[in-house]
């Protein structure tokens, strides 16, 4: 098997990385940055959405692994000191994969710009770049509000802890193969009018957004920010591909979202 090993970049996350990777070498285990079948993100949540993008074309092939050098993540949810029982979990077991859903990102233009695909591990978000973000939200092709407001998220049933939940929105078991669109402070009044509750949307139903105050947008895609101009419309549905993440103990969603959120 081969594997690579993704750093946060701070001292802390190196230097468990080089432990990790000299107990992975002692097994025989190739390293390979390139074509890792393996990948050992150590750090954060912020780390593993970076080994994600930086991995993005080779989802097929890969599966992923957290060691948090901080407090517990909801991917990275390995500690430092089980480090050595993960390096032989690694080595020695067939282990088991989970596959979590992720959220496409289709950008169309009115020019003729080709159009742009991104995957979310965790959301995408939507704001203008200037005054109030006014945007037309269409679900399977049908009206069906005109949105005023900060902006939207759309989120992954993973991701769901994450902006949407400090947004309102629901937590979603990543068994369910869906999207959640929460609001960013909507405008809502005698004249202006959102659901104003998150929207849970499943496979195969698209989720569209046409600008109507202006085509400019600033798009987030996980901790990625990017600036985009004379926009048609934004497309949003669960990806076909998936992430695959490498399961070698239990630890189920549910009692990681209470240890998360709740109690220790
Ligand atoms: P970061 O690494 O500092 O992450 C911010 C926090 O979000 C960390 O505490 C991290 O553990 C947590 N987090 C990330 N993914 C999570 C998940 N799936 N479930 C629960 N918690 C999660 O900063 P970053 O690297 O820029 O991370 C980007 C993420 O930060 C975005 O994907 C977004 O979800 C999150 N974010 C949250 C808010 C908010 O809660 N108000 C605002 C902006 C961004």
């Amino acid at each position: 098997m081969k594997y690579t090993i993704f750093s946060k970049g701070d001292q802390k996350s190196d230097s468990l990385a080089k432990k990790i990777r000299d107990y992975l070498d002692d097994f025989e285990l190739v390293y390979d940055e390139e074509k890792p079948d393996l990948v050992v993100s150590v750090g954060g949540d912020g780390t593993l959405l970076s080994a994600f993008h930086r991995y993005c074309e080779q989802l097929s092939s890969v599966v992923f692994v957290g060691v948090h050098t901080g407090h517990l993540g909801f991917y990275a949810d390995w500690m430092p000191d089980e480090i050595e029982k993960l390096v032989i979990a690694i080595a020695k077991t067939p282990y088991q994969v989970i596959e979590y859903p992720l959220c496409e990102v289709v950008v169309t233009f009115n020019s003729n710009r080709e159009e742009l695909r991104y995957l979310a591990l965790n959301e995408a978000t939507v704001k203008t770049l200037e005054g109030t973000f006014v945007i037309d939200l269409e679900i399977k092709g049908e009206h069906f509000e005109r949105f005023r407001g900060d902006g939207l998220c759309i989120s992954t049933p993973s991701g769901s802890t994450a902006y949407n939940k400090a947004l309102g929105g629901a937590i979603i078991h990543p068994s369910l193969e869906s999207i959640q669109i929460s609001e960013m402070a909507s405008i809502n009044n005698r004249v202006f009018r959102t659901i104003g509750s998150p929207l849970i949307l499943p496979k195969h139903h698209t989720c569209s957004l046409k600008p109507v105050n202006g085509p400019d947008f600033l798009l987030g895609i996980d901790h990625l920010n990017y600036t985009l101009k004379d926009v048609k419309e934004l497309n949003f549905r669960v990806a076909d591909e998936k992430i695959r993440f490498a399961r070698f103990k239990p630890f189920p969603f549910w009692h990681r979202v209470r240890v998360s959120f709740i109690e220790e």
